[in-house]
């Protein structure tokens, strides 16, 4: 018996705000390769359902392979950096999202493609120039969600969706910003549905503090 792999409709292109993992109750580590930019990262490239589910850990054959994507490792370590603790290499990381999200899309793409789509989309989705061009600049300063959305919907032509947590004095900030694309990975389209995560209608878009000042605050 063959087993197909599953399908899925179309993917979450999710980036996270470091700045924003990192001043929460729980912290943060820097990847071995040193402290990313500051500049949203890849957190994941997620199969999604219409109906608002999705597949996940679709296949314990297809277990993560550092070798495959060897070539792409000095991007992955620019734009997909690990902020979990301890500190680690990424490959912890890179393996949890291919092997719970990366395995449901493989009747698209193989390792290598999936990990290339990711990197291709967050070079088309200049989130932080987008907001930046409309004046909202990550100094620990408060901006209207609906300004946020509409930037980048200027600078990327998609509106995208926002999730917050929130940083060790309570206050809400943007910590992941939902784009979807087609089931190829290949370009954007509208997203079929956005949840509102957590967001109030103000939040905060907090600095990316350099290892000492993060030590000492
Ligand atoms: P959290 O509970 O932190 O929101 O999400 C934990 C994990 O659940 C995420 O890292 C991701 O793997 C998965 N997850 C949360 N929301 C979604 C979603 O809307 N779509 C998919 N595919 N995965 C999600
Ligand atoms: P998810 O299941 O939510 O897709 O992936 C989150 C998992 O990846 C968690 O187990 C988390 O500890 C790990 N992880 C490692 N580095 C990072 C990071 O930089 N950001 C996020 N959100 N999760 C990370
Ligand atoms: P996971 O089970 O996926 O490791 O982590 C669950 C949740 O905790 C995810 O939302 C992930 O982003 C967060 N998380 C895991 N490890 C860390 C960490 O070291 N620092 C912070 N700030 N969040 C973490």
């Amino acid at each position: 018996v063959v087993c197909a792999s599953q399908d899925f409709d179309y993917f979450y292109f999710v980036q996270q705000w470091p700045g924003s993992y990192c001043d929460t109750k729980r912290s943060c580590c820097y990847p071995k390769s040193g402290k990313p930019a500051e500049d949203f990262s890849i957190h994941g490239l997620w199969p999604q359902y219409n109906d608002g589910s999705y597949p996940s850990n679709c296949d314990y054959h297809a277990s993560f392979d550092p070798s495959a994507i060897s070539d792409l490792k000095s991007r992955m370590e620019r734009e997909w950096p690990t902020l979990a603790c301890p500190s680690g290499d990424g490959d912890k990381f890179w393996s949890h999202e291919w092997e719970k999200h990366g395995t449901c899309s493989a009747s698209y793409l193989d390792q290598h493609g999936y990990f290339e789509a990711a990197l291709n989309l967050k070079e088309r989705a200049n989130l932080l120039k987008a907001l930046q061009n409309a004046g909202i600049e990550p100094d620990g300063r408060f901006y209207s969600l609906e300004s946020i959305k509409e930037a980048i919907r200027e600078g990327t032509g998609y509106t995208p969706g926002i999730e917050c947590n929130v940083d060790k004095s309570g206050e809400s900030q943007i910590f992941q910003v939902f784009m979807c694309a087609d089931t190829s990975a290949s370009k954007f389209i509208d997203c079929p549905s956005l949840l509102r995560r957590r967001c109030s209608s103000k939040i905060k878009f907090p600095q990316f503090l350099r290892g000492s000042e993060d030590l000492m605050s």
